[in-house]
């Protein structure tokens, strides 16, 4: 599903894309669970897109219930455009881009838009533990950027101390990943994220950062830190070039697509960004694919309208 065969579909042709990929064993009803003897109905009398659920519950459903495309006014056919376009983008895509890309007729639409993709992308905390190698690190995001020359002597890792968002960023080796917005980038807040989704039996690098001690200590596979201060990037395996990566993309992607992403939503940027890195391996297609199926079940409501991209 590429957004240009998305872009050719009427809207009808679209449900039954969505229908297909949230249902791929025929309709299931979200009211009772129950798989079969469902009707569709037709003709002009009724919205499009209504099953009954006949031999279960007796109650109506749509494929849109119970999912964050829920109630609504945005197409089926824009919003499969949307997840293809923020699935197949490197760096993001900002709410303007996606405003004029699906022609909607408000930046506030788009920005929901972006904000509930985001979400669906958020992955399950229990969804298994990064294991093996697995690499941690912290970049920093938003704020002013600092003037020259108002480091302190031999402070080499200005970022730590300056008033942007810390977000740390765990890498397995050749496998997944998961990133975290946090308050800040000591002990007490590094360790029970690295505890909720390490397992114990992995080896953990990172670079000399000190709050990463104490937690280090726990991993049976051991921690080893590289010596940045040092100059030094890499002593064998010993690096934490995987999660710079991914920390880089991020930051070109805040930089050059978003320009501002302010605290309270960095962390549905990190899902996207963490959920594009976890299926780089597949196609555009498969990826939206995944995406999409991911939506059901979750559901985001905005009290107040968005003032910040
Ligand atoms: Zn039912």
């Amino acid at each position: 599903m590429t957004l240009s065969e998305i872009s050719k579909l009427t809207e009808d042709e679209a449900r039954e894309m969505l229908e297909r990929i949230m249902w791929p064993n025929g309709p299931v009803c979200p009211h009772c669970g129950c798989t079969d003897g469902h009707t569709k109905f037709a003709g002009k009398k009724h919205r499009a897109g209504v099953w009954k659920c006949n031999s279960g519950c007796g109650e109506q459903f749509t494929v849109t219930l119970n999912s964050i495309m829920e109630a609504s006014h945005i197409s089926i056919r824009h919003w499969l455009m949307a997840f293809a376009l923020i699935c197949s983008a490197k760096k993001g895509v900002s709410a303007l881009q996606l405003q004029r890309q699906l022609g909607l007729g408000s930046y506030r639409s788009a920005w929901h838009l972006a904000h509930r993709i985001r979400h669906a992308m958020s992955q399950e905390p229990l969804a298994g533990l990064l294991r093996g190698d697995v690499e941690a690190d912290e970049t920093y995001v938003g704020g002013k950027p600092r003037k020259a020359g108002t480091h302190k002597v031999g402070e080499f890792r200005g970022g730590r101390s300056s008033i942007k968002t810390p977000v740390v960023v765990l890498v397995e080796r050749n496998g997944r990943s998961r990133a975290f917005a946090t308050t800040d980038a000591k002990a007490n807040t590094l360790a029970p994220i690295l505890r909720a989704n390490v397992d114990p039996s992995s080896r953990l690098l990172t670079d000399e950062w000190r709050p990463y001690i104490r937690i280090g200590r726990e991993f049976k596979g051991g921690h080893q830190r590289v010596s940045r201060g040092k100059g030094e990037y890499a002593r064998g395996d010993v690096h934490v070039n995987t999660a710079e990566s991914w920390n880089a993309l991020l930051k070109r992607g805040i930089m050059g697509s978003f320009h501002h992403v302010s605290k309270k939503h960095l962390h549905r940027y990190c899902n996207e960004f963490s959920f594009r890195w976890n299926y780089r391996k597949t196609t555009d297609g498969a990826r939206t694919e995944v995406a999409v199926k991911a939506a059901k079940g979750k559901r985001l409501m905005y009290r107040e309208p968005a003032k910040i991209i």
